[in-house]
């Protein structure tokens, strides 16, 4: 038996082996696996916009005999021009965040891995929050600079770093989530701000799961404050695809010059640009509204938690419900999807060891009682 076999095999025993589940149709707020419609607490369409006909259908007829509607680019920007639809789009968003420019990228995870590897280099030094995304971990590894890790949420831990570290080296890079991905809790980038200031680094913030989830308005929870580089993609709340990084002009032309997973990279597909930014401009009050109902849902949800002793570090739209067990974790998925409800366990190398967790996601068009009767089959279960 080869290695690839061998490690299989330890996947398996340790309940760690993953396979891609498979689903017959997404609609709204459920999906159809095996003939049987579930309601999806595993989904990043926050606002429920990436399976909503009516407005695929309207989008459809806005691009239709235009040359948006292609659905290929072809190349890489810098090699064969961009069209002015992805400048538009990044206009458009340079404006949200009040930022002078902005860089769109195909993926967060190249976005990420783009950003941080060209921003920081040898001889520089990042400190990462623990629980930041893996791209945000392999763009750190990516950038030859030297990293260290504080504690989650820890900034005392943080501060002891820079202490120590930050005089030892040229430039420094502190990178955190905004609404942490599978805690849901959030960064105190107020606290961060202070910090990036007092020791001379540079400050980036991950919006992934907070750009048109639940802040304020659309652009982030970094917005008025005074963080260098925010990163987001459209892949999540937005239902589009790509992503973004948003910074000042110096910051984004050095990008275009040097960050390889935008140099060297066959940009999104007009139409994908297009659809973005019909949504971000044309769709805005759609957006502001499924938002709304978003936040008043996860006000009732942490407030039903609380009430049902269910203990969960959440202060946003993702819940995590951390069982510790793999094969416990599994089983009351399981258990759980038996019940209508598609909620796929989250286990390491995801999430730390020994944490592995029920990852509940709430979509805006999810109604209160359904979540209240989840809740209650959670209480049952764990
Ligand atoms: N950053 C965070 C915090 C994420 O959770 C994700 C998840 O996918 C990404 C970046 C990557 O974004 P994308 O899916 O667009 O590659």
């Amino acid at each position: 038996m080869n290695n690839f076999d061998k490690e299989l095999k330890e996947l398996k025993q340790k309940h760690s082996y993953r396979q891609i589940p498979e689903i017959e149709e997404k609609s709204g707020e459920y999906v159809i696996i095996d003939d049987k419609k579930l309601l999806n607490l595993s989904s990043n369409d926050y606002l429920n916009i990436s399976t909503n006909e009516d407005l695929a259908k309207e989008f459809m007829q806005f691009v239709a005999d235009s040359p948006l509607s292609q659905f290929s680019s072809a190349s890489a920007r810098l090699l064969s021009g961009t069209s002015t639809v992805y400048r538009d789009l990044e206009k458009v968003l340079a404006k949200l965040f009040k930022k002078e420019a902005a860089l769109i990228f195909n993926t967060g995870y190249q976005c990420n891995l783009g950003v941080i590897s060209t921003v920081a280099r040898k001889g520089d030094i990042i400190f990462s929050d623990k629980l930041n995304h893996a791209s945000i971990i392999d763009g750190m590894k990516l950038s030859e600079a030297d990293f260290r890790r504080y504690k989650h949420l820890d900034y005392e831990h943080l501060e002891e770093l820079l202490k120590k570290y930050r005089k030892k080296y040229d430039k420094a890079l502190i990178v955190s989530e905004s609404i942490f991905s599978m805690d849901g809790d959030i960064a105190d980038i107020r606290k961060l701000v202070e910090l990036k200031k007092k020791y001379n680094a540079i400050l980036m913030i991950d919006e992934a799961h907070a750009f048109c989830s639940i802040d304020d308005n659309m652009a982030g929870m970094s917005e008025g404050l005074d963080v260098d580089i925010i990163t987001a993609t459209f892949g999540k709340a937005l239902g589009s695809f790509g992503a973004f990084a948003v910074s000042n002009k110096t910051i984004i032309n050095y990008l275009i010059n040097k960050a390889r997973s935008f140099i060297f990279s066959t940009s999104i597909p007009p139409i994908n640009i297009a659809w973005t930014k019909w949504l971000l401009t044309e769709k805005k009050d759609f957006i502001l509204k499924q938002k709304h109902k978003l936040s008043t849902l996860v006000i009732g949800a942490h407030k039903y938690l609380v009430s049902s002793d269910i203990d969960t570090i959440s202060e946003s739209q993702i819940i995590p419900v951390v069982i510790g067990d793999d094969e416990r974790t599994v089983k009351i998925a399981e258990n759980l999807r038996s019940l209508g409800y598609f909620i796929l366990p989250i286990r390491p190398p995801t999430v730390p060891p020994n944490s592995s967790r029920l990852r509940l996601s709430l979509t805006a068009n999810m109604d209160f009682e359904s979540i209240k009767v989840l809740i209650n089959n959670i209480k049952d279960e764990v």
